[in-house]
């Protein structure tokens, strides 16, 4: 990530008038904190969906440009100004439980295991609609939230705990991508680009990138021959130093065992 500290400041100053819904609609698939880094680059500020025009004209404050006309949503507005908020509901008798929700959930609002019921913890969901197309059976409906609209220091405190459930969500859908239990469908993520950032913030979990674990070479009989016969070796050299040392039997193990892991590609 080539930015400097000031570009910095400002992307997590922009990031933090976004609303954390990580929905996308902005263009950019994988959420807010990309987004943010692309409107401190130049791109227009009025392209965050469920900030609606309040967002769009905070960040034109901010960043000292024109106002703009917010991108529209398909919901109404509601008395803040901003679309009406939505909230995913499963119809649990019609779910299946094939988990693909729960990994398209970038807050990770939705709870059960393989084919068991789900269920949406609804105070933390933001509507961002992400679990419905992965649904196989389409059991997942949208409704109106029916909570009154948050304070500013509410919706501050909201956001900051989503950002901070979504960086949870990548950290565990990069362990998940190495192990391939389950369905993994945002494994596109740029996960990168968030470990690279939340290295730099302090009020979000650090994200680390995991290593493929090491593939096991295929090896060819003879091979596997030479390595039983070594070990062999090595195991008998063993036994006779634990007996009495040995300088030369020694030497003889250090070299089997030096052998061994050349072998094993270690
Ligand atoms: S909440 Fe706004 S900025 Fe965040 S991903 Fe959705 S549209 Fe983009
Ligand atoms: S439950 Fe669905 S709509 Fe709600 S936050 Fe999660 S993915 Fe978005
Ligand atoms: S994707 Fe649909 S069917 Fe699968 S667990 Fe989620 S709600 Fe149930």
């Amino acid at each position: 990530m080539s930015v400097s500290a000031q570009q910095l400041s400002l992307i997590v100053q922009v990031d933090q008038l976004l609303p954390q819904t990580q929905c996308g609609l902005c263009g950019h698939r994988d959420g807010c904190l990309p987004y943010a880094k692309s409107i401190v680059e130049g791109e227009d500020a009025n392209k965050c969906v469920p900030g609606g025009q309040p967002v769009a004209d905070a960040l034109a404050t901010l960043l000292k440009r024109p106002t703009m006309i917010a991108e529209p949503s398909v919901w109404d507005i509601q008395a803040d100004g901003r679309p009406q908020q939505m909230k995913a509901i499963i119809r649990e008798d019609e779910c299946i439980g094939c988990t693909k929700c729960i990994s398209a959930c970038p807050v990770d609002a939705i709870i059960g295991s393989g084919k068991l019921m789900h269920s949406i913890l609804t105070d933390l969901c933001t509507g961002c609609e992400l679990c419905i197309p992965p649904c196989p059976v389409d059991c997942i409906d949208l409704v109106a939230d029916s909570n009154p609209l948050p304070t500013a220091q509410q919706r501050t405190l909201e956001q900051d705990d989503l950002r901070h459930r979504y960086y949870a969500h990548i950290q565990r859908e990069e362990k998940r991508r190495l192990s391939r239990k389950g369905p993994i469908v945002r494994a596109e993520i740029d996960t990168e680009f968030f470990a690279q950032f939340s290295q730099a913030l302090n009020n979000v979990p650090v994200i680390t990138l995991m290593d493929k674990p090491k593939e096991n070479p295929v090896l060819d009989a003879k091979t596997t021959i030479e390595l039983a016969k070594i070990r062999t070796q090595i195991k008998k050299l063993e036994k006779q130093l634990s007996v009495r040392a040995d300088e030369s039997k020694q030497t003889q193990l250090l070299d089997l065992q030096k052998r061994l892991n050349e072998l094993q590609g270690i």
